[in-house]
């Protein structure tokens, strides 16, 4: 089976979900029939994808700023040379932005934000979260198939190194891009917290249920010497500044230890955190979808449990 895996990169970097996907497609892809090509335009990150073992890496020299128009150009004309089984994305707001074109264009079926992939006799097993990430589905798809995964599907720190080779190429596209003018990317001001490099991430959740009663997590997240972090109502409600909000629209983390406390675990903050190393979550709902991917889980009331976590770690280091 044949993957291209489309790179998108962000101010000369590779988007951490891309090498997420090469690590989750190389597990997959694994025998002698089986092979890895990816396709990026920027080429600073040419260094990075040789030192990743796939087949080929495709650098397209004729772009220099997103136009889905010309993305798809060279998409069409990459999948027509290359013919690849899977064409893979990562389940950005570009991706979903021209992804669905290219699909109706080749009339090539568009599975989106998929958690993982199983390789089957003439296609591809992929399961897709539903309802809030309270459903997993499994939808078998036959090749060819344009796959978009979801941001920490797949570890990126188990990506198999190697050596590859870069084919550089340019298309001399011709086309009328004038129907769609993209504006600069909108870029978040950069708060002063930088939960990404956090070792230990206390993270709260609309279960403290009042502000009064975020003392409790603060206490506990200085008892462990943690970063505080949140879901997106605790920013909406104003109780912590958005800098600290895990999640599709806040920060993506992997602490070592991510203490999710009064959080359901709803799709959006998922993809934010499920690269942890070690997931730990308190809720009253056994039923919270926080518990399938947790490691550690306690059922219960936060407002009896949490103090008395606080209340222990500090004995234990006095
Ligand atoms: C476009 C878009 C982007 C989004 N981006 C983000 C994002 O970046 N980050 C994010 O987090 N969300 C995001 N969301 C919102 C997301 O869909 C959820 O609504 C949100 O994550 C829910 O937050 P929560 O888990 O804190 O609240 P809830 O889903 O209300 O869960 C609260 C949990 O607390 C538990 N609980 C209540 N009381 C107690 C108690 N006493 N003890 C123990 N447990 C208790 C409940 O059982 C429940 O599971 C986004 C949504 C959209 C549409």
């Amino acid at each position: 089976m044949k993957a291209l895996i489309f790179i998108q990169t962000e101010d000369n970097k590779i988007l951490r979900s891309c090498t997420e996907s090469i690590s989750g497609i190389q597990a997959v892809l694994n025998t002698a029939d089986d092979s890895i090509d990816t396709l990026f335009l920027d080429s600073s990150v040419q260094g990075e994808l040789e030192t990743y073992e796939v087949n080929i890496n495709h650098l397209i020299t004729d772009i220099r700023k997103f136009n889905p128009l010309e993305y798809i150009c060279i998409m069409e004309s990459m999948i027509s040379e290359l013919s690849p089984d899977i064409i893979i994305f990562s389940h950005t707001y570009q991706t979903r932005d021209w992804a669905p074109r290219l699909s109706a264009r080749l009339n090539i079926p568009f599975v989106s934000d998929c958690i993982n992939i199983v390789k089957e006799e003439d296609g591809v097993l992929l399961t897709k979260q539903m309802y809030q990430g309270k459903v997993n589905a499994d939808i078998l798809a036959k090749s060819p198939v344009i796959v978009s995964f979801q941001s920490g599907a797949f570890r990126a720190d188990e990506i198999k190194e190697g050596t590859s080779d870069t084919h550089e190429k340019s298309l001399n596209l011709n086309i009328n891009t004038e129907s769609i003018r993209p504006l600069d990317k909108f870029k978040e001001s950069k708060g002063e917290v930088d939960l990404s490099s956090a070792e230990i991430i206390v993270s709260v959740g609309r279960g403290i249920s009042k502000e009064e009663h975020m003392h409790l997590v603060k206490e506990l997240s200085e008892s462990l010497s943690a970063e505080l972090g949140s879901s997106r109502p605790v920013v909406d409600y104003g109780w912590l500044p958005h800098e600290r909000q895990v999640g599709s629209s806040g920060q993506v983390v992997s602490p070592k230890l991510y203490l999710a406390i009064g959080i359901s675990g709803a799709i959006q903050h998922q993809v934010g955190m499920k690269g942890s190393d070690n997931i730990m979550a308190i809720n009253k709902d056994p039923n919270a979808p926080i518990f399938e991917i947790a490691d550690y889980g306690i059922v219960g009331d936060l407002f009896e449990i949490v103090p008395k976590l606080t209340e222990l770690i500090k004995n234990h280091q006095s």
